[in-house]
């Protein structure tokens, strides 16, 4: 049980399609998000392809974190697009579903499932919702404290330098830590609402409501129509949401400087996401092992956009590998925050402290999430050992 409760839910890992939305649940959004997906796909084989027409120049005068730290602290610096996975949640106790011995779907071979990966699909779930709805009050956390990293976000947002923030959890992390809907992408969706699937009806539920459910083990069926209600999640065969479509086209073309936290990415289209930044935009990435770099191939035939961080050609791109809270904390030392962070965290989390011990003992939900607070059991699985099948529809869906 003790490992059970302990996987959380942090980070999509499907691959996800890039065209146009299911005509099932997302057909009002047809038209506006499959043009902004077409557009996605070009300017990223634009990219690719190096038909941009901007030269390298380098504006970090080091590529280190302290010529991060400098240029953060200068006048070009405005705009900062922070692009975040699982790894910013693991110090909160939300555990990466790639690392070794928290394998969600290891934890699957009661729910009789056809295939574990069924359990996040939606046309299984709108089937047979009761797997997905077990597994969600099995992985229900007790309680949530935003990380070192996702405060080092808030402080970015207090400073006036975050332009946004794309997130690929569902754990609510950043909203917890005090981001507002509108400096968040939350690309694989959230738990923080709900909605019923009924095409006609499509009733918001909040956190709460679902939770109860939950823990009352009902399957959620909506009060109006009775159609089942699913948390706002991205599951495998629906779409992004269209925001991050429709946002990504602006801030890219602003963004000063990328921060790539905790993320290995490997899922797409959230992947690509660092191509897109203008030539000359600085791009720091703070995880325990370097990512996104160059596929050797494509390198040789002189089409790849991936991060480079040490080749004689490197110059925009700086790893800085660990733990994201000790990255995050390493940064603020240089920009002068370091005391604003630690005050800050120290405030925040004895508030959490300080609900929860309110709220006193609930059986196996001893705390509920602190205000604005979700949890988020289930987060769609991991890349899971990908079968080929998967990634052949992935073209069509997000899968
Ligand atoms: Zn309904």
């Amino acid at each position: 049980m003790a490992e059970r409760d302990a996987a959380g839910a942090g980070e999509i890992e499907a691959e996800r399609g890039s065209d146009s939305p299911d005509s099932d649940s997302d057909s009002e959004n047809g038209g506006a998000s499959g043009e902004s997906e077409m557009d996605f796909l070009r300017h990223l084989l634009s990219r690719t392809l190096g038909l941009g027409s901007e030269k390298p120049e380098k504006v970090l005068d080091e590529l280190t974190l302290d010529g991060v730290s400098r240029f953060m602290q200068s006048e070009k610096c405005r705009n900062v697009v922070c692009i975040v996975g699982a790894g910013i949640s693991t110090s909160a106790g939300i555990p990466d579903f790639r690392s070794p011995g928290t394998g969600l779907y290891a934890n699957l071979q009661s729910y009789n499932l056809p295939y574990p990966e069924a359990i996040f699909e939606i046309n299984y779930f709108k089937q047979h919702p009761e797997p997905f709805f077990a597994l969600a009050r099995e992985l229900y956390p007790g309680q949530f404290k935003p990380t070192v990293c996702h405060y080092f976000i808030r402080l970015l947002k207090e400073k006036g330098l975050l332009l946004r923030c794309y997130t690929q959890n569902i754990d609510t992390l950043e909203r917890v830590a005090g981001l507002d809907q509108e400096d968040l992408v939350e690309a694989h969706g959230t738990f923080f609402t709900s909605h019923c699937l009924g095409s006609s009806c499509k009733k918001q539920y909040t956190l709460d409501w679902m939770k109860e459910k939950i823990f009352s083990t009902v399957t959620p069926k909506c009060d109006k129509c009775q159609s089942l209600v699913k948390p706002d999640i991205v599951f495998f065969g629906e779409s992004l949401p269209p925001r991050f479509f429709t946002l990504m086209q602006s801030d890219f073309q602003k963004v000063d400087l990328l921060l790539i936290m905790g993320t290995s990415l490997q899922v797409q289209p959230f992947a690509s996401l660092v191509s897109r930044v203008p030539t000359n935009t600085p791009r720091l990435l703070i995880n325990k092992e370097k990512t996104g770099q160059s596929d050797p191939f494509m390198s040789l035939m002189g089409l790849s956009t991936g991060m480079d961080f040490d080749s004689e050609k490197a110059y925009r791109d700086v790893a800085w590998l660990g733990e994201c809270d000790e990255g995050c904390t390493a940064l603020a030392e240089l920009l002068g925050w370091k005391n604003e962070l630690e005050e800050l965290v120290k405030k925040e989390h004895s508030a959490i402290d300080a609900k929860s011990g309110q709220a006193g003992e609930a059986g196996r939900s001893p705390s509920p999430p602190p205000a604005g607070a979700t949890a988020s059991p289930s987060p769609p699985p991991a890349k899971p050992g990908s079968s080929p099948q998967k990634e052949s529809d992935a073209g069509s869906k997000a899968e």
